[in-house]
This record gives C-alpha cells, structure tokens and sequence, in this order.
C-alpha cells in the first residue's frame, strides 16, 4: 500500500500525474459515493484519478443526520430489500471495516397508542433485528412507561404510553469520506480537490473521452485523459451531465434537511430519540459528550445545488418537533449552530413529497465512455461504488470483481502524537475546544484539508459544535494552518476574513423567513466587497 496522507504535495502529485496519464477511470465528485469509487476502483487494480470541486465531503457527505442504518422507516414503505442491504452494510462497516470509525447508537421509540403500536412496531423491529440488525448491536427491548422515563426523563409523561428501544450506528460523515479518500490513495488512486470538472473531452465518435479540469489553487486548466469517466457529483447530477450531453437534464430532485446542535445538558436523556412524524421521522442523536443533534427536516429545494442554508421557519420547526414531547422546552437562544444538506433524490414520476422518493440508487449512461450514480445513501456507499465500478467495467472490459468488502479503512490513530512528538508547541490546546493545535495541523497535512473552513467545518466539527462557531478557533489556528499550507501573512488574513464571513452569512440566512430570502442573505454576505 502507498503513502495515505493527503497533504498539498500530494495534490500537486496527484495534479501532474493527471496531466500526462491516461487512466482507466476518472472520477468526478469527492462526496463518499465518489471516494468510495475511486477505492473500489483502485482496489480492483483499475488506474484512478478522482477531481473534487471543493473539499471532500463537502456536499451532501458532511450535512448529514450521520447515521449508518437500516432504514427502520423504509420497512414501513416495504421496501425490505434496501433494508436488508442497509444492514448488511452496518454490519460489515462495524465488524470489519470501519470498527474505528462506526459505534452503536441507542434510540428510545416512545409508544403514543395502547392497544396496536407496541404489536405493529414490535413485529418492525423483530424484523430489523433478524434481518441482521440484532448479531452486531443489542437487540431490541421493549420498555414500559416508567423504565422509558427512567432513561429519558427529559421526556413529558404524557407524551408516551411506553417505548422501545433499539440501536443503529453512527460515524462522522464528513472525516468517514476523508478515511476512504485516504484509504482509496493508499491503493494508488490519484485524488486532486479544488478541482472542478467544467467540461467534458469527446472523440470523433461522440465517445467521452475524458474532462476539462480547473485547479483553482493553480488558476490552471488541465485536460485530464480516462478510458471511462464516472460522475457522482449527488445534487449537481444534472448540471454536469448537462455539461456533457447539451441538453438540460432533470433526473433528481433535491430535498433540504437541516439539523440544529444543542447542548447535551439541555434535554436530559442517556438515549437517542427517534419519533415518527406526519411525513417522515425526527431525531435527537447524541453527538460526542457535549450535544444533541435534532433533526431533520425534508423540504423541496428548487435553487442551485450549491450552499443549501436553514431558514427561520426550519429552525423553528426542530424546535417544536423536539419541545412537543419535553417538559422543559429547548430554547433559540440554546442553540449551538445549524447545519443544512440536500439529498440527490432521484425524481420519480406522480410522487407527491420528496420524503415518499425512494433512497435507492440509480445508474445513468448518457454517452458512451460516460456513466453517472446518483440517489442512495450515505450508509450503502460500497454497494452504490461497486454497481458504479461494475458499470464501467462493462465498458472497459476484463475488470475483476469488487472487494472491498474485505478492505478494511485506513487506521490513523497515532498520526497527531507523532506530530506532537516532533514539534511539543502543537500539543497546545485549541481554547474552547476538545481539540489540539495538532489535530488541525494533521487534517492539513494528512487529511486534505486546504482552508480554515475544511479544517473547522469537516475535518475538527469546531464551527458546529462551539457556540461561536469556531471564530476563535480560526483566529488561533490560521498561524500554523499558515505554515502546514505554505500561506503567506496576506494570505492567511484573507483566508481568516473568508471564514468569519462564512458563518455570518450562514446566521443571517438562519433568521430568514424562507428559502429564497435566507440565500439571498447568504450570498449578500459572503459576496460583499471586502471590508464592508
Ligand atoms: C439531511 C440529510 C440527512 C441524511 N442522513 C443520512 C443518514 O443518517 N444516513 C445515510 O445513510 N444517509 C443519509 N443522508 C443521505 C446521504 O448523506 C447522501 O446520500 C450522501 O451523502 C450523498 O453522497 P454523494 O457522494 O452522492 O453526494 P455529495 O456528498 O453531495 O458529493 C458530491 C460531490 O461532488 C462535487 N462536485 C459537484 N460538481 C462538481 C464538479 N463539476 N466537479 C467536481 N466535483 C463536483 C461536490 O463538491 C460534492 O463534494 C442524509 C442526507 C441529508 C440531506
């Protein structure tokens, strides 16, 4: 296995290799569904080259409700395929691949109706538990009121009849990708971000032939040559493949979810909390020691696909899902941050709400040479990976089965000490923080990370779990983020100013009243001139 660390001189590795080989597979999109292609790929001896137009995971992958799980609310719509699938790959994420990564989370299913409730999710759980669910997390239990208050006695005693308990499993989204992206590099995949794909290369014979690349830290343009290209680009689907064939394309149809972070003292559980809801399901999910995580919501989304922001009326949403069965409400003023996603649903005909579409994936062929995965989720990644790889390896002729069932994700435990071995000023803590001025140097030179965002939003989680969302953190890490990325002072001020502007623009849209005001206020923000 190579080197895994994704460091600066790693991109520009990756960059000039892309510039003079002609690979087997390139792929576009570093959210997990694509990281996880490029790792299957490179595990079946393909040559990969993977172009990301941001950071890795920093669509939908890193904006999610973090859980790996069956899919407890996909039994009731009977699709027991996806969920027997969904809990196969728990299994093996938990067991085999990621142990390190993955954890068991408990949830408390409160009863509201005597009589049939208890039965009928009984029965739904037995069935989760031996489709798989029950050899690798506790099985499920039935509770009675009193032992339910017991563990949730933040939980009003009118708001439930008795309960049942269950686990799924979670990870960190965003740092999961990153391992993969890692582990993809390890097996020689050339993974380039801050490159983005804005056109595509065909032969005479219509053939795609490879893509037109911008390295935006290079300010460069680079033709980069594949035998085969795969798009997983989630909600963008459209835009790019729009990009390749000329012709607007209209297969997804994105949905919002939004989540808001409180403070664990503020609703006083030992459990999650998973509550059904008129369209689809709440959360509460504990996040690490110190925070809920509650949500989410399923909103249409008719805007560009880029920077999804919560408005007033999501917030306020979570917030009376969550209060409606607590006897002390959670307040706005509790909230730590709010984050917002957009699931690349693929559209179906005659479906009514977006929380009805189905989360299966779906494989499109455009043009010879040029193939497209879009829908899934986040917890079936490997399966949507290999039917991608599979599909392009009908293209490409005399390519090997998938493994990766049996590669288990790179370890990095020990890479921050090292640093810290080798330079005692990084073992300073960041103040405000559970975090190392290390493990921010780390996710610069190991883990991909190019600004102050990638390290504070999807590699160290500071910007959501801090109540100032990591303004400080920013301040007191730009110096040596600085000297990990090569910045000059200039550099790094501007680079400072660029992410305190983020999170203004993200709490001005959060007070606004709808979609269209909240990016508005967004984009106001974050485009005004310097210095205003
Ligand atoms: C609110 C919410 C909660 C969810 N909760 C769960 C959950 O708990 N469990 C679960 O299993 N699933 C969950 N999901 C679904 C899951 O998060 C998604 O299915 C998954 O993350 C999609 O990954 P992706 O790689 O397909 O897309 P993305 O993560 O969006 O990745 C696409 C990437 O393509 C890049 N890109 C776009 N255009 C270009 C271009 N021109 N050139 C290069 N790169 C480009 C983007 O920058 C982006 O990084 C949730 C989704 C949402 C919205």
């Amino acid at each position: 296995m190579s080197e895994t660390a994704l460091g600066p001189a790693v991109r520009a590795a990756a960059l000039e290799r892309m510039r003079r080989e002609r690979f087997d597979l390139l792929v576009v999109g570093g959210g997990i569904t694509g990281v996880g292609i490029a790792l299957d790929a490179a595990t079946r001896g393909l040559s990969v080259g993977l172009v990301e137009a941001h950071d890795i995971a920093a669509g939908t992958s890193s904006r999610s409700s973090k859980l790996i799980h069956g899919g407890l609310r996909y039994l009731e719509m009977r699709d027991f395929g996806l969920v027997r699938e969904a809990l196969r790959e728990r299994r093996l994420l938990l067991t085999k691949l990621a142990p390190h990564l993955v954890r068991p989370v408990p949830f408390l299913f409160p009863l509201r109706h005597r009589l049939w409730e208890r039965p009928y999710l009984g029965a739904g759980l037995l069935l989760y538990d031996t489709m798989g669910g029950a050899r690798h997390v506790p099985r499920s239990q039935h509770l009675s009121k009193r032992a339910a208050l017991r563990s949730a006695p933040a939980l009003r005693p009118d708001s439930l009849v008795g309960a049942v308990r269950f686990h799924d499993a979670q990870e960190d989204d965003a740092r999961f990708a990153v391992h993969v992206a890692r582990t993809a590099a390890g097996h020689g995949a050339a993974i380039a971000t801050r490159a983005a794909v804005t056109g595509f290369a065909r032969d005479q014979a219509g053939r795609i032939v490879g893509a037109c690349v911008r390295d935006d830290l290079g300010g460069r343009e680079l033709d980069v040559r594949a035998r085969h290209t795969l798009v997983a680009v989630g909600v963008a689907t459209d835009r790019v493949l729009e990009l390749a064939t000329g012709r607007p394309q209209h297969a997804l149809r994105p949905s919002k979810g939004i989540h808001v972070l409180v403070p664990r003292a503020a609703i006083r559980m030992e459990t999650g909390l998973f509550m059904r809801t008129e369209k689809s399901i709440f959360h509460a999910i504990p996040w690490g020691a110190d925070h809920w995580l509650l949500g989410d919501t399923d909103t249409e989304w008719d805007g560009e696909p880029d920077a999804p922001v919560a408005n007033r009326a999501d917030v306020d949403y979570v917030l009376a899902k969550v209060n409606s069965v607590l006897v002390r409400p959670v307040a706005k003023a509790e909230i730590c941050s709010v984050y917002a996603g957009l699931r690349p649903l693929v559209a179906a005909e005659g479906t009514a709400s977006t929380a009805r579409l189905s989360r299966e994936h779906r494989l499109f062929a455009p043009l010879p040479g040029l193939t497209a995965i879009a829908g899934g989720k986040y917890t079936t990644y490997r399966v949507m990976a290999r039917d991608a790889v599979d599909a392009a390896g009908r293209d490409l002729g005399r390519v090997r089965p998938s493994r990766t069932h049996e590669v288990p994700l790179v370890d990095a435990a020990g890479e921050v000490d090292a640093l810290v071995a080798a330079d005692a000023a990084l073992a300073e803590p960041i103040a405000g923080t559970r975090h190392r001025v290390a493990d921010a140097v780390h996710a610069c030179t190991h883990e991909a990370a190019l600004d102050l965002d990638d390290v504070l939003t999807r590699r160290l989680r500071i910007s959501i779990e801090v109540p100032d969302r990591g303004r400080a953190a920013a301040a007191a890490i730009a110096p040596p983020v600085a000297s990990a990325l090569g910045w000059s002072d200039a550099r790094a001020a501007d680079e400072l100013a660029r992410y305190l502007r983020l999170r203004d623009a993200e709490a001005a849209a959060e007070d606004a009243p709808d979609d269209a005001t909240a990016r508005a206020r967004y984009r106001a923000v974050l485009d005004a001139p310097k210095g205003v």
